[in-house]
Order: structure tokens, then C-alpha cells, then sequence
């Protein structure tokens, strides 16, 4: 058993990173274990963790199970969790009880929880404490050593931990079922070295670690030869991505390589303001595949805000480098995170934030309370703010997000764009869905022998979340 560690998860030396391709292994005997069961698989969280499910989901099948979509009908059950706010944290522990009441009608079922949670030391002790009934918990750093972790639990019918509070490696040799036939998740980067005050990335997906250029550039051709129309580039902070590599190689040089494969769409997430450089901006308006859209995180308009977040911008900064991409990639959809309500904000800074949104008149964002989570400097941080005012200011903010989604929008009305279709949407079986090159979600009538292909599509409506067509032949 082996229980993580705050400490030492927040700890960073200057140990070079060990490239393994051979560090995933399934013995024989493994290689039969989930034969004629049935395994679950439940994602909370970002793009990072449904791409760690992939890899497990790949794992699990080299050891004989099966995935079903229906978790009363499974052996085995994961809870692949994300660590941060703490209304995920919540609804992984309701998950675990409804788990508990399953296994008391079938005992046999195996129920672990694995992700940036399991990276947690207050949540495995509280696991230990409360919730022995669980089988499993492993951590980000050892997805490759699953089938050891099942069959030693299984041996020793009892819970085991194994969750490795370390700096990390990069595995390059762990399979991947992926969930989408045109698009992909490629990791570039894992980790995070930036310790903004609010977060707990870099505590539990351990030190920024490149990939090294050769295996993604690999790892796309790859995917353009099965037919894959995008990839979306993966890391915490992927414009820092290079710099920890031995060579002079950064992430406008990976952007330019990955373009000339030649793949028909890229994108990428997550970008830092601070790391986003003027080149990565030129590459980006040189290249057609390179989609002109960029997710650009601000979270404050305040510097006070920002400082005591560790942003390490400031407003100006940031609205600088949003014109300058403006101008060079004039069609780019631009969209933010914003958090409300962390300690500290006034009113007046609080109006700075919604100065910026004015500013910027983003294509969207994703907006938050702040949320503490332990071990951080934020949740040490004097929180005088009433529940009262931060929903507030939520919902002021939400309200001129929605204004200026909508507004931007509009202006595609009637235009013809392309869309990558991706399938026949959930909620009506008449249309088909996809998104356009600036990641607008658009709903087409159209023959389902457009799924999976880039076409045209004339915008007949528009709403503030979606957009609706018809394919232009
Ligand atoms: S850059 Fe992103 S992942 Fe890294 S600490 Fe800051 S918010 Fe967290």
C-alpha cells in the first residue's frame, strides 16, 4: 500500500525526466483476468483525465474485459475523478455511495477510484477512514500499472492504494481505445510548474514534462493514416511546452511540424498568457490547419487579484497579447476562464474583471466561484466574501459572457463555414452535430454520410451556445 504525500508531491529537483517505452507490461496471466466481465468507467474533470480514461479503457481490454455503459451491469467499476473544486469532489463521494449499495447485491463487483482525487492525501485518508468497501485507488502517475494493482486486491481481498507522489516520467509505450474516430487527444506535456495559488494541478500531475517531438509528430502521422481529421494538442499549460527539453525545440516549432503532417485540424489546450509568444501567434496565422481557436485563460482583470493568484500577468499584459493575436488571426474565437470571488476581491476588482470581458468581448467562457482545495496557498487565504455576493457576481458576470457570445454569434448568420460532423446529436436524432474551424457547435439537417467528413455548411440560425445549418453541396 502506498499512500501519497503533499509534501512530497509538491517538491521539484532538477532530476531529468526519464523517457520509458517500455514500462507497460501485461503478463500472460493478467492477460486473462477481466475474461467475460464487464468494466465501467466513469470521467470527471478535463480533456487530460478522458484522455487518461482512454489509456485505462485500452488497459482494461488488454486484460480481457469488456466495456458496458451501464454501471449496475459491471464487474468493475472506475471513477477516473478530477481534484479541482470541490462540487467534483462531491459528486465523486454520492458516486461512492451509490457504489455501496451495489456491492451489497453484487459483492463480487470490483470498485476503484483513480485521477487527480486519488493524488490527494485528505482524500485517500478520508477513503481509508469511510469508505473501506472500495477495492482500488490509484493515482496519475502509475495508469500503466493497473492490472498489477486489480490482481494484487484481488489476491488480498481488501482495498489497495497505490498512488505515487512523485515528479513523474513520461511512458510512451501505454495503449489508447479512443472514445472519438476523428478526433484526437494527443498529450504533449504532463505536469505543471507554475503553482498558481488556487490550483492543485501541479501537486497532483506532478513536474511539467515534454514529450519529446519525434513521438508526437509520430503519433499524429499515425492518426492522419486511420482516417483522424483533428487533434487537439494536450498539456496544462501548453505554451511552456519545450522548455524543459534538452534541445532548442518549443511549442511553435511543434505547432509547425505538427501542421506540415498535413492532418486537416489542430488544436490546443491549455494555454498560459504568460508563455504564449509572439512566434507561437505568427505560426498560427501562417498555417490553414492551425484552427483559429484559442482557449487564453485570464481568470482576474485585477492585478492585485492576479498577484495573489500567482498569475504572474497582468491586465494590461493580457489584453495586450489578446489584440495582438486579434490582429494577426483576425477570424480567431477567443475564450476564457474567470474565477469569481476569491479572497481578497472587492467589488472594485470584481468591476475590473467585468472591464476586461467589455474589453475583450470573448466568444465564451467558463466561469467559477472560486473553490478551496486543500494543501494550496489559496486555501489559506482569508475568504470574506458572503456565498450571497459571489453568486452575485456570477451571475453578472454569466450575463454579459452570454451577451457577448451571443454577438459573436450573430455575425455568423448566413455565412457558409466548415464543420467537421461528428455524429447525430443527443438531443434530437434529426440533426447531426460538429464544430466549426472556431469551435462553435453547429446543429445540420443532413444525410448521415456526412459524419466524419469536413463539408461546408450555410448558418441558418444562431442561439448563444450553438448555431443551426444546412450542408452546401
Ligand atoms: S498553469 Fe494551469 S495547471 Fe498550472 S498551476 Fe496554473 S492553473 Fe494550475
Amino acid at each position: 500500500m502506498i499512500i501519497p504525500n503533499l509534501k512530497e508531491a509538491q517538491k521539484r529537483t532538477k532530476n531529468s525526466v526519464q523517457i520509458k517505452t517500455d514500462e507497460y507490461k501485461v503478463s500472460e496471466e493478467l492477460k486473462e483476468l477481466g475474461k467475460n466481465k464487464l468494466y465501467f468507467i466513469k470521467t470527471y474533470g478535463c480533456q487530460m483525465n478522458e484522455h487518461d480514461s482512454e489509456n485505462i479503457k485500452a488497459i482494461l481490454e488488454d486484460m480481457s474485459y469488456q466495456e458496458t455503459y451501464d454501471m449496475d451491469k459491471a464487474d468493475l467499476i472506475l471513477l477516473n475523478t478530477c481534484a479541482i473544486r470541490e462540487n467534483a469532489h462531491n459528486k465523486v463521494f454520492g458516486m461512492v455511495g451509490r457504489i455501496k449499495h451495489l456491492k451489497e447485491t453484487r459483492p463480487h463487483v470490483i470498485a476503484g477510484v483513480c485521477g487527480c482525487m486519488a493524488q490527494e492525501e485528505s482524500v485517500v485518508k478520508e477513503i481509508m477512514e469511510k469508505y473501506r468497501f472500495l477495492d482500488i485507488v490509484f493515482g496519475t502517475h502509475n495508469i500503466h500499472n493497473l492490472p498489477n494493482i486489480l490482481n494484487t486486491s484481488l489476491a488480498k481481498k481488501e482495498l489497495e492504494i497505490e498512488v505515487l507522489s512523485i515528479e513523474g516520467d513520461v511512458l510512451e509505450n501505454i495503449p489508447v481505445k479512443r472514445d472519438n474516430k476523428y478526433k484526437a487527444w494527443v498529450n504533449i506535456m504532463y505536469g505543471c510548474d507554475k503553482f498558481c495559488t488556487y490550483c492543485i494541478v501541479p501537486y497532483t500531475r506532478g513536474k511539467q514534462r515534454s514529450r519529446t517531438p519525434e513521438f508526437i509528430i509520430d503519433e499524429v502521422k499515425k492518426l492522419l493514416q486511420d482516417g483522424y481529421k483533428e487533434v487537439t494538442l494536450l498539456g496544462q499549460n501548453v505554451n511552456a511546452y519545450g522548455k524543459d527539453l534538452a534541445v532548442d525545440y518549443k511549442m511553435e516549432n511543434l505547432l509547425e511540424d505538427v501542421a506540415k503532417t498535413g492532418i486537416d485540424r489542430i488544436r490546443f489546450v491549455t494555454s498560459h498568457p504568460w508563455d504564449f509568444t509572439d512566434k507561437m501567434i505568427e505560426v498560427i496565422s501562417q498555417y490553414n490547419n492551425i484552427m483559429p481557436y484559442i482557449h487564453l485563460p485570464v481568470q482576474s482583470g485585477s492585478d492585485k487579484i492576479l498577484k495573489l493568484m500567482g498569475r504572474r500577468y497582468t491586465k494590461e499584459h493580457y489584453i495586450k497579447l489578446y489584440k495582438k493575436i486579434k490582429e494577426l488571426v483576425p477570424n480567431a474565437a477567443i475564450t476564457t476562464d474567470i474565477i469569481v470571488g476569491f479572497p481578497g476581491e472587492t467589488e472594485a476588482d470584481f468591476n475590473e474583471t467585468l472591464e476586461v470581458v467589455n474589453e475583450c468581448q470573448f466568444d465564451g467562457a467558463f466561469t467559477f466561484i472560486f473553490s478551496p482545495r486543500v494543501g494550496t496557498p489559496a486555501f489559506k487565504m482569508t475568504d470574506n466574501i458572503s456565498i450571497e455576493e459571489k453568486n452575485n457576481r456570477l451571475y453578472k458576470l454569466n450575463d454579459l459572457i452570454n451577451r457577448y457570445s451571443n454577438e459573436a454569434n450573430q455575425k455568423y448568420l448566413d455565412k457558409i463555414v466548415p464543420v467537421l460532423i461528428e455524429g447525430v446529436s443527443d438531443k434530437n436524432d434529426k440533426f447531426l452535430f460538429g464544430y466549426t474551424d472556431t469551435m462553435k457547435l453547429v446543429n445540420i439537417e443532413a444525410y448521415n454520410k456526412y459524419i466524419g467528413q469536413i463539408v461546408n455548411v450555410k448558418i441558418t440560425s444562431v442561439k448563444t451556445w450553438s448555431m443551426n445549418g444546412k450542408v452546401v453541396e
